[in-house]
C-alpha cells in the first residue's frame, strides 16, 4: 500500500481505537445515561448529527456512533475509501472532544484556545463572509520548524482579512511572535490537541445546517455544501503523523485542500493535498487552491489597513491621542454638493495635528459630488467612516455623527500616522466603494475646538435633523418600491430578504436606503427594486410584485411571502439574523431573543435552539428572524396585532430598544411605558410564571384575539 494510504488508515484506526476506549471508560465511570452536549449549540454532536441524523444526548448514544465510525474504515487502497476513513477520524475527534465536557463544564478554561465555537458566533459570521469582508477561512495546524515562518503566514492571512483558526503548538509560536489573537482579530486559537481541529470542522458543518438547509443525514448534500460554499483550507506546519494525515483526509472529504510544508513527492493529490516547502509561497498557493480572491486597497499611509483590525481595542495606557465628544466637539458629516463646488482629492486640515495636542476636537467633513449621487446616500457613506477608521492599525473608532470617540495608539503615532492619513483613507475608500455615484470628493478635518464646535452646531446638527425628519417620514406606504437582497445566497441559496423602509434586512446591516444605494452602485447586484404593485392583502402585506420578485430571486423555492405576518407566509431567514421572534402559546404573545443572549427563554429553548427552528431560506410559520431595529417598527408582526404581542425579551435588548418601543406603543395604541409590561430573564424564564406575571401586570396581549 502507498505511504499515504498507510498513514491515513493508520491514523484512522488509531483514532477509532482511542475513541472506543474513551467512550467505554466514560460509560464505566458515569453510566450510559449520563447527558453529554457541546455548549450553546442546537446541533448536538454536529458532525454526527449532520452526517447521520443521530442526535447524541447521552454517553450511551455514542456506542452505535463508534460502530459507524469503525465501519467507515475499510483499509482499501482507494481514494474515496481513504476519504471516508478521514471522515471517521473527524467523528472520532468530535467524540473525544465532546467527552471533555463530561469531565468539566468548561474544559478549555486556562487553555489558550477557545475549543467549541457556539452557534451564535457562526451566525454572526454570515454577513462578513457573504460580503467578502472575510474572504476565506484558514486552518493552521502543527508546529513550525521556524516559528517566525508561521507568524508571517498567519499575519499575512490576517492582513488579507481571512479568518484563521490555530491548532497545536502554532498557537504558542504565534502568541510569542506577537500575532494579535481573538475573534476580533480574526485569529482564533482552538486548542493544543490535534482533535481540537474538529471545532473548525463543525463550524463548516453547522453552516450547512444553519444557512444551507441541508437536512441531517444527507451526507452527500453536506459534503457538496462544504465543498462549494465554505471557502476553507488547511495548512500544516512541521512533521506530520498518521493522525494528522487522516484528519487531513477528512478535510479533503469536506472539500478543503490541505497544504503541507514537507515534501510528499508522488503522494501529492493535485488540488487536494499539495506540498509547499517554501513558506513564502504558502499563502499564495493556498488562496489559489481555494480560488480566494483578495481585494487589496493600496493606501499610502504608514500603518496597515485591513478589516482584520476592525475589532482592535486601544487601552488608555497605549493611547497617544483621543478625540472624544465628551471632552471636545466632534462631528462626522458627508454632504452632497454640485460638481463645480468640489475639488477632487483636496484635503484641508484646520487645527493642531496629532503631534501638537493629545486631546483633540475632531470634525470629519466629506463633500462629494457626482452625476448619479443622491442626498439619500450621504448617510450610507457616512456610516462607513466607522469601519474605515477602524481598519487602520492602531486606530479605534466608536460612535457616529456628533457622538464620536477616536483613539490613536502610541505605536501608530510612532509609525508616523497623522491627520492627513485619515483624510487619505476617507478619500480613497469613498472613491473605491462609491465610484458609481461619487465623481469628486474632498475632505476637511477640523481639530481646532472653536471651529469644530461651530461646524458641529451650525452645519452638522441641522443636517442630522433634516435627515431624521426624512427618515421618520419614510414609511412603506410613502415609497413606490421595495428591494430584494440576495447577498446571503452564497450561503443560503434559497433565501431572499425583502427590504422596506420600515423593515430592514434581518442581518440588521441593510436598510432600505442601503439597498437603494447598493442597487445604484451595482444595478445587476444583490439588491433589485420591487415596484409596489398588486396589493392583495394590506393586513399581512401581500403584493403580487413581491411574490413575483421573490420567486424569481429564489429560483422558485419561495413563491408567496408577506411583509408583516409571522404566521402566514412569513419572510424566510438565511441564518444570520440579529434576533428571532417566536410565538409563546400560553400567553398568546411572542417572545423576541437576540443573538447575544446566552440564557434560557420561556419557550424552553435558547437563542440557538430557537434559531434552529428556522433558517436556510425556509418559511417556518411561528418563527421569524429579523433585525434589532425592526422591533420598534409599526410594522413588526403587524398582521398579528403588532408590538402589543411582545411578552418577553432579554433585558439588554429591552433596554436597547425600549425608548423607541415605548414611542411606537404610545403612537399606535396610546399605551404609556409599554416596556414595563414586557418580562425579561430577571423576572422569569418559565412559561407558567410568565403567564402569572403578565396577568398580574395586565399585559395588553390578553385583550387580543387568539393567535391560532
Ligand atoms: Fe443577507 Fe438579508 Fe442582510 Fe441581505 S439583507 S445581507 S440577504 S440578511
Ligand atoms: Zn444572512
Amino acid at each position: 500500500m502507498s505511504v499515504l494510504f498507510d498513514l491515513i488508515y493508520g491514523g484512522s484506526n488509531a483514532v477509532a481505537g482511542l475513541t472506543e476506549g474513551a467512550v467505554n471508560a466514560a460509560i464505566a465511570k458515569h453510566g450510559a445515561d449520563k447527558e453529554i452536549a457541546f455548549p450553546d449549540t442546537a446541533y448536538f454532536f454536529p458532525t454526527i448529527y449532520a452526517a447521520t441524523g443521530v442526535k447524541v444526548k447521552t454517553l450511551g448514544d455514542l456506542v452505535p456512533c463508534v460502530g459507524v465510525l469503525k465501519s467507515l474504515i475499510t483499509n482499501q487502497e482507494e481514494l474515496g475509501q481513504a476519504l471516508n476513513a478521514g471522515l471517521a477520524t473527524a467523528v472520532g475527534a468530535e467524540i473525544i472532544e465532546g467527552l471533555k465536557w463530561v469531565e468539566s463544564a468548561d474544559p478549555y478554561a486556562g487553555e489558550t484556545g477557545i475549543g467549541f465555537v457556539p452557534d451564535p458566533v457562526i451566525r454572526s459570521l454570515g454577513v462578513p463572509l457573504v460580503t467578502g469582508d472575510i474572504p476565506g477561512v484558514a486552518v493552521v495546524l502543527g508546529k513550525a520548524d521556524e516559528p517566525g515562518d508561521v507568524c508571517k503566514v498567519v499575519k499575512d492571512y490576517q492582513s488579507k482579512g481571512l479568518l484563521t483558526f490555530l491548532v497545536g503548538e502554532v498557537i504558542d509560536q504565534c502568541a510569542n511572535g506577537g500575532v494579535k489573537m481573538g475573534l476580533e482579530y480574526r485569529v482564533v486559537p482552538l486548542g493544543h490537541d490535534v482533535t481540537s481541529v474538529i471545532h473548525v470542522v463543525t463550524v463548516a458543518i453547522r453552516a450547512a445546517l444553519i444557512f444551507g438547509n441541508v437536512q441531517p443525514g444527507n451526507l452527500a448534500g453536506l459534503l457538496e455544501y462544504t465543498k462549494n460554499r465554505v471557502p476553507a483550507f488547511v495548512n500544516t506546519f512541521g512533521a506530520i503523523d498518521a493522525v494528522v494525515v487522516s484528519a487531513g483526509a477528512g478535510a479533503i472529504a469536506l472539500g478543503f485542500p490541505v497544504v503541507v510544508d514537507i515534501d510528499l513527492g508522488e503522494n501529492q493529490v493535485p488540488g487536494a493535498l499539495e506540498s509547499v516547502c517554501d513558506h513564502n509561497e504558502t499563502v499564495k498557493k493556498s488562496l489559489e487552491l481555494r480560488e480566494i480572491k483578495i481585494k487589496v486597497t493600496e493606501l499610502p499611509i504608514p500603518v496597515a489597513f485591513a478589516a482584520a483590525f476592525e475589532g482592535e481595542i486601544i487601552r488608555k495606557a497605549d493611547m497617544h491621542n483621543e478625540c472624544w465628544s465628551s471632552k471636545n466637539p466632534t462631528a462626522e458629516l458627508v454632504v452632497m454638493k454640485e460638481l463645480n463646488e468640489v475639488e477632487d482629492h483636496k484635503v484641508t486640515i484646520v487645527g493642531p495635528d496629532l503631534d501638537e495636542a493629545k486631546d483633540l476636537a475632531l470634525v470629519t467633513y466629506v463633500e462629494v459630488a457626482g452625476k448619479k449621487m443622491q442626498v439619500d446616500f450621504e448617510s450610507v457613506i457616512e456610516r462607513k467612516f466607522h469601519a474605515w477608521f477602524n481598519y487602520m492599525e492602531g486606530v479605534m473608532h466608536t460612535g457616529q455623527r456628533n457622538q464620536v470617540r477616536v483613539r490613536v495608539s502610541d505605536a501608530a503615532f510612532e509609525a508616523g500616522l497623522r491627520l492627513k492619513d485619515f483624510a487619505e483613507v476617507l478619500y480613497v475608500m469613498v472613491k473605491n466603494e462609491f465610484d458609481a455615484v461619487v465623481d469628486k470628493c474632498q475632505v476637511t478635518i477640523i481639530t481646532d475646538p472653536v471651529e469644530a464646535g461651530k461646524f458641529r452646531d451650525e452645519i452638522a446638527m441641522p443636517r442630522y435633523t433634516q435627515r431624521d425628519d426624512r427618515l421618520a417620514s419614510m414609511t412603506d406606504e410613502s415609497v413606490d418600491r421595495y428591494y430584494t437582497c440576495i447577498l446571503c445566497q452564497s450561503f443560503a441559496p434559497a433565501h431572499c430578504c425583502v427590504v422596506t423602509p420600515e423593515r430592514l434586512g434581518l442581518c440588521g446591516a441593510v436598510s432600505w436606503l442601503d439597498a437603494k444605494a447598493t442597487n445604484e452602485l451595482d444595478p445587476n447586484g444583490p439588491c433589485q427594486p420591487i415596484i409596489k404593485e398588486g396589493c392583495t392583502d394590506e393586513r399581512t402585506g401581500r403584493f403580487e410584485s413581491v411574490d413575483k420578485m421573490v420567486a424569481a430571486a429564489t429560483h422558485g423555492a419561495v413563491e408567496n411571502v408577506t411583509l408583516y405576518s409571522i404566521l402566514e407566509d412569513p419572510m424566510t431567514s438565511c441564518g444570520c439574523f440579529e434576533c428571532i421572534c417566536g410565538i409563546e402559546p400560553m400567553s398568546n404573545g411572542v417572545i423576541v431573543v437576540n443573538r447575544e443572549f446566552k440564557g434560557m427563554t420561556p419557550s424552553g429553548m435558547t437563542f440557538g435552539e430557537l434559531a434552529s427552528c428556522t433558517g436556510g431560506g425556509v418559511q417556518t410559520p411561528g418563527y421569524m428572524g429579523h433585525g434589532r431595529h425592526f422591533i420598534a417598527s409599526r410594522k413588526f408582526v403587524s398582521a398579528e396585532g403588532g408590538i402589543k404581542r411582545i411578552v418577553w425579551m432579554p433585558k439588554e435588548l429591552k433596554d436597547d430598544v425600549g425608548e423607541r418601543l415605548n414611542k411606537t406603543a404610545q403612537e399606535l395604541y396610546g399605551i404609556e411605558n409599554f416596556v414595563d409590561y414586557i418580562a425579561d430573564e430577571t423576572i422569569t424564564t418559565d412559561c407558567e410564571e410568565l403567564l402569572n406575571w403578565l396577568t398580574e401586570k395586565g399585559h395588553p396581549v390578553f385583550e387580543m384575539e387568539p393567535l391560532m
